[in-house]
């Protein structure tokens, strides 16, 4: 009998995956491949790990058009020199890329480059897709710094990974339609509190994986994901959860 996981695996789309090195852990692309083959879900997001200020496009770009088409879904990871190297970030086309990735807690510059951003923001609006911020962990990340970009580009989808901090989330949500987050490193409590606002179909399923490996070096990465999966259907029901986890990246990620 297939349990309940195998039974929607195949319709679960991850928005929020890494491959790369995070801290002591290289996670091998091939070994992530390997690890999606045995979950069985539809579609996976995916970005290299953003903590190094290099950026490496030509690498990642041969690794990330590698991974199998049908399941992988590249990510620009995108840093300030690659958008001094060229605004139009039309060297990067060759990725194919559907979401574009700032990370303002791993490159700081960020935070002082507000106009920069918006060079990503009008790249984004231009090929219609969304941008990913991730939030949280200092003041120049933290949800609230790009409610500003949210109101001032109404037709791009944004998507607040993580929802850090949780009340910032809350005000940015409620005050731009087009704010999104994922449920990636979120605490249960604080998905309660979006469900509670009447918020619940802007959340976007998102896990981080692997890295909650080097964070928790005891768990088996395919029993936390099973196990994630199956938390949030039992606590919030199947039919939000799939909102999550196919509807809204088939929306806005897929365009479909
Ligand atoms: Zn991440």
């Amino acid at each position: 009998m297939k349990t309940k996981f195998e039974e929607i695996a195949s319709q679960i789309c991850d928005c929020h995956v890494h491959y790369g090195q995070f801290r002591e852990d290289y996670y091998d692309p091939e070994q992530v491949v390997k690890w999606f083959d045995e979950l069985g879900i539809d579609k996976v997001g995916i970005m290299p790990v953003g903590t190094s200020l290099v950026s490496d496009f030509y690498r990642d770009q041969k690794i990330m058009t590698s991974l199998p088409i049908e399941r992988f879904v590249p990510y620009l990871w995108v840093s300030p020199e690659m958008v001094d190297a060229a605004p139009t970030l039309a060297l990067y086309n060759t990725l194919n890329y559907k979401v574009i990735k700032i990370h303002a807690y791993a490159i700081k510059e960020w935070d002082k480059m507000p106009d920069k951003i918006r060079t990503v923001i009008e790249v984004a609006y231009n090929k219609g897709v969304p941008v990913m911020f991730h939030t949280g962990g200092w003041r120049g990340s933290n949800a609230i710094q790009f409610y500003k970009f949210c109101r001032e580009y109404p037709e791009v989808t944004f998507i607040l990974a993580h929802g850090k901090p949780i009340s910032q989330t809350l005000t940015v949500l409620k005050g731009a339609k087009n704010a999104y987050t994922d449920s990636s490193f979120m605490a249960i409590e604080s998905m309660k509190l979006i469900c509670d606002a009447g918020l619940s179909d802007r959340i976007l399923f998102g896990t981080d994986f692997p890295i909650m490996k080097t964070f928790w070096p005891e768990i088996s990465l395919i029993d936390w994901y099973k196990n994630n999966v199956m938390e949030l259907i039992q606590t919030f029901g199947e039919k939000d959860f799939m909102v999550w986890a196919h509807e809204n990246f088939y929306k806005l990620i897929l365009k479909r």
